[in-house]
């Protein structure tokens, strides 16, 4: 679970690494009394589950507690990366004299933790890291060692931080460490013009596997069980999709994929990567699925406008071919199909599954025997 900023910061603060003064607000009237509380001048920032507000315009200075209701205003009523703005922090303003990018990630590949950091923070850490990786110093971090002072004098002196930034990045590991999180990220940490080492930005992501002991963080609307209403923070087709008990995760690209297993949808999704197109969002309708399932998932990939083609990609085991058929057909009569479907079925009851799409004989339904095949189909009709 990623965290807010405005939670990011909360844990800082207890962690007792120094943030602005802030406060969140989800009205424009309540943001002019917070700027009132807080000087005046502030800082108004978008809260969403996203990177790079600051580009998107998510991030205002504004001067008086008048501009301040003003600018929540506009900002309230953005989208950002197709997250809309329901919070907004204002923080107190501070003067920046140096940006610096810290990060504590897990490094699953090496087994290890990885810290990441440069002097050159701020907006934009992913261009410098693409064109210049020698200024991102990469240090592993032993997770029973952990960072002690020492280690993090060696991580600022690595990435050419100035010293007095090394008790920030130890206590952002005890952060890590404490709260059980997978990454956490400042971005930028800064150096205010009377030397003061502040946090401005936080991105924090909680181990899931952990979720028992995160209460306090249990947000009812971020992990929607059957019983819960879904939240109006998440993406609205995530939230609609965990009401349904399904998994489902937007992306960037235009190829729709559903399929049944976590292994077979990230494998699917690299195969569509492979054809040369991006997966839109990913659906995962899990072992054992019925119609109904197929075609709530369906119903939830339809509903994502940036999608141009469907890849169902489905490995019959526990789940049967044929009840996927039926979902597709029972979605197909419930919607206005306006975009291709690309079925690929194999595995259990696949000869009568692939029979009772042949039977509905819907025009924008094709079926593919391989996933290759599938995938290439889907990537085709999504990007001509
Ligand atoms: P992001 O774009 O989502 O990463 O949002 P950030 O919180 O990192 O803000 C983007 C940029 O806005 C930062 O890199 C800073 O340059 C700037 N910014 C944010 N807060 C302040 C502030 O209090 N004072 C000043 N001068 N700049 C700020
Ligand atoms: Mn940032």
């Amino acid at each position: 679970m990623d965290l807010y900023e405005y939670q990011a910061r909360e844990l800082f603060k207890g962690y007792g690494i120094a943030v602005p003064d802030a406060a969140v607000v989800d009205h424009p009237k309540e943001a002019r009394r917070a700027a009132e509380r807080l000087g005046g001048r502030v800082v108004v920032k978008a809260q969403v589950k996203t990177g790079g507000r600051g580009k998107a315009g998510g991030v205002k200075v504004a001067a008086d507690p008048a501009a301040a209701e003003f600018t929540a205003r506009q900002i309230l009523a953005m989208d950002i990366k197709g997250h809309p703005v329901h919070r907004v922090m204002l923080a107190q303003p501070v003067d920046i004299q140096a940006e610096f990018y810290v990060s504590y990630v897990l490094d699953r590949a090496a087994g290890t933790f990885l810290a990441i950091a440069s002097a050159e923070g701020g907006m934009d850490i992913e261009e410098v890291a693409a064109t210049r990786p020698e200024a991102v110093a990469r240090i592993p971090v032993d997770p029973a060692a952990g960072v002690s002072a020492a280690k993090a004098a060696e991580i600022a002196a690595a990435a050419g931080l100035p010293p007095e930034t090394a008790d920030t990045l130890v206590r952002l590991w005890q952060v890590l460490v404490g709260e059980d999180a997978l990454l956490v990220e400042v971005n930028p940490l800064v150096r205010t013009t009377g030397q003061q080492i502040l946090a401005l930005d936080g991105k924090v992501t909680l181990d899931d596997n952990a979720r028992f002991r995160q209460a306090r963080w249990a947000d009812p609307t971020d992990d929607p069980g059957p019983a819960h209403h879904p939240d109006p923070h998440l993406d609205p087709l995530e939230s609609a999709a965990a009401a349904r008990g399904l998994t489902y995760v937007k992306l960037d690209g235009e190829v729709g994929v559903i399929g049944n297993g976590a292994g077979l949808v990230m494998s699917t999704l690299d195969v569509v990567a492979g054809q040369g197109a991006r997966p839109a969002n990913f659906l995962d309708i899990g072992g054992g699925a019925s119609a109904q399932v197929m075609a709530d998932g369906l119903d939830v990939i339809l509903s994502d406008p940036e999608v141009k083609a469907v890849l169902v990609n489905v490995f019959g085991g526990i789940t049967a071919c044929d009840a996927v058929a039926e979902g597709i057909v029972r979605a197909l009569d419930a919607v206005h199909l306006t975009r291709p479907l690309v079925v690929r079925l194999d595995g259990n009851n696949a000869a009568r599954g692939r029979a009772i799409l042949d039977a509905r004989a819907h025009p924008l339904v094709e079926q593919a025997t391989t996933m290759d095949g599938a995938a290439a189909r889907a990537a085709e009709l999504a990007t001509r």
